[in-house]
């Protein structure tokens, strides 16, 4: 069981179980498995492509299910409008223009959008995510934009990198993103793969596909 190896992973690393949250990735599953996540207690799941997702959260808050929806993939700018629409968290915002996108998008909203800034921790962007100075930038425009909220940092350990090594570094980018916007603690980090290393490195919300609804059919 997934929430048993989170709670596991949070003891040996001396943290309350409750540190972590648990964004169950039903990307390619049907709203369905969204509805029964939800009756067995899962408070947040992660989507990664908005023409599956937006009519995916539509289905589930018909049959009752209204968890934090959050969005993991690469996004698109003329995607911002409809993903605003039924996201809680955009986590993979890598760049100034993107949040200046979703800050337009958010304005009707009750709520301000929710943030993270998707880190690049080998410095290659062609997955996503911000490096060096870009990761500065993009957390200012997005503390900066009345209708984000910079909720912290996200990032997807790179396959050549030990996970310690790299949700250690994604921990001293934290600290200092931290160190200016005190509100921006979540660490996003940590799969199906790699959730114990990303615990032990201060994790806030582990992102678990596999491990919870099986393999994905890989031509999806
Ligand atoms: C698919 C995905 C996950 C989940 O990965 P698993 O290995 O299936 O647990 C986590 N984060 C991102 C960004 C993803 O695209």
């Amino acid at each position: 069981m997934v929430s048993d190896r989170i709670a596991r992973a949070c003891a040996a690393a001396g943290r309350p179980a409750d540190e972590v949250t648990l964004v169950a990735v039903t990307k390619t599953y049907p709203a369905s498995d969204v509805v029964l996540l939800a009756g067995l207690g899962v408070t947040d799941v992660g989507e990664n492509r908005d023409q599956e997702a937006a009519p995916k959260a539509e289905q589930a808050r018909a049959a009752g299910a209204a968890p934090r929806w959050h969005f993991i993939g690469q996004l698109q700018r003329n995607k911002a409008r409809s993903v605003v629409r039924y996201a809680d968290v955009v986590e993979s915002v890598d760049s100034v223009r993107l949040a200046e996108a979703l800050d337009r998008a958010a304005a009707d909203r009750a709520e301000p959008l929710e943030v993270l800034v998707q880190v690049s921790i080998d410095g290659d962007p062609s997955r996503g995510g911000a490096a060096g100075d870009d990761l500065w930038r993009v957390s200012d425009s997005v503390a900066a934009a009345g209708h984000l909220r910079l909720g912290g940092v996200m990032a997807v350990a790179p396959m050549d990198w030990a996970p310690d090594r790299a949700f250690e570094q994604l921990r001293e980018l934290s600290q200092r993103l931290v160190a200016t916007h005190p509100g921006a603690t979540t660490i996003s980090a940590g799969m199906s793969g790699d959730l114990e290393a990303a615990v032990r490195h201060g994790a806030t919300h582990v992102r678990i596909g596999t491990s919870l609804l099986g393999m994905r059919n890989p031509l999806r």
